[in-house]
């Protein structure tokens, strides 16, 4: 479940507000986002594959939030570790980008729920 924003690397650019599906993610007044729904989170890892500045982090435990150490994170080169391993924009031309087949899935949930909807 996503666990931290980084305030000081967030460029209030709104894209994880944007991508998640599950609407964990608010604007602020002025800031950074703020979790505002964190039992929502389905641990997919869109925020942090978005976030250009690698200011979030994403727990990999899907079951429970889990206790972060921000300093820690930090330090252990967590932040943007996903979008490196997955080869999100290509990183350092080392990885092919195969993660956008993603989106589709994402957009076929959205519709398949939507359409589960009672109508009024
Ligand atoms: S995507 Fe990253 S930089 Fe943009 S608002 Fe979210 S946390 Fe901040
Ligand atoms: S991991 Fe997915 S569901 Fe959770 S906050 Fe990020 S985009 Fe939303």
């Amino acid at each position: 479940m996503i666990e931290l924003i980084v305030a000081d690397r967030c460029t209030n650019c709104g894209a994880c507000v944007d991508v998640c599906p599950t609407n964990v993610i608010e604007p602020a007044r002025s800031g950074p986002p703020i979790l505002a729904r964190v039992e929502d989170c389905q641990t997919c890892f869109m925020c942090e594959l978005y976030c250009v500045a690698d200011a979030i982090y994403v727990a990999p435990d899907c079951d429970r939030r889990v206790s972060v150490d921000p300093d820690e994170i930090v330090a252990a080169g967590r932040l943007g570790q996903y979008r490196r391993h997955s080869g999100w924009d290509e990183w350092d031309g080392l990885f092919p980008n195969e993660q956008w087949l993603m989106e589709t899935v994402f957009r076929r949930a959205g519709e398949a729920a939507a359409s589960d909807k009672p109508q009024r």
